[in-house]
């Protein structure tokens, strides 16, 4: 069961029967103990620590689009386009400057876009990495 709340209400739930995180895939989500998160199927004990102003929904000037697919609204399509765990944490451990990355709706294109504080991490992230490497 995974309720998808605001963070003002986060505060008021009572999280006893709940663990939250800062989902990849759709952002602050409340999910029941025991039991791994519906989007990205992320465990409780293995939740990643992501440094301080960055990751899900941070915005940063150098802007690497990670991919772009059909959306027309539905879970499924949604869940389709995502950022693969292991290239966040390794932008996580790895760049210089802060990084971020975010989710946009473009007429009826899901895009996954990742973004760099810095021009330098941007570009060695465009010269070391790609989508195809994942698939
Ligand atoms: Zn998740």
């Amino acid at each position: 069961m995974v309720a998808i709340l605001n963070s003002k209400m986060i505060h008021t739930k009572d999280t006893h029967e709940f663990w939250d995180h800062n989902c990849k895939d759709s952002g602050p989500t409340l999910t029941k103990r025991g039991e791994p998160c519906n989007w990205c199927d992320e465990e409780e004990e293995s939740q990643d620590v992501w440094r301080e102003d960055c990751g899900y929904n941070h915005y940063f000037p150098h802007e690497f689009i990670w991919e772009s697919k059909y959306y027309d609204g539905s879970d499924e399509r949604w869940r389709e386009v995502g950022i693969p765990h292991s290239v966040l944490t390794r932008i996580n451990s790895t760049s210089e400057g802060k990084y971020g990355w975010h989710f946009n709706i473009i007429r009826d294109q899901k895009v996954a876009v990742i973004s760099f504080e810095k021009e330098d991490d941007a570009l060695w992230f465009s010269l070391t990495e790609n989508k195809e490497k994942h698939t």
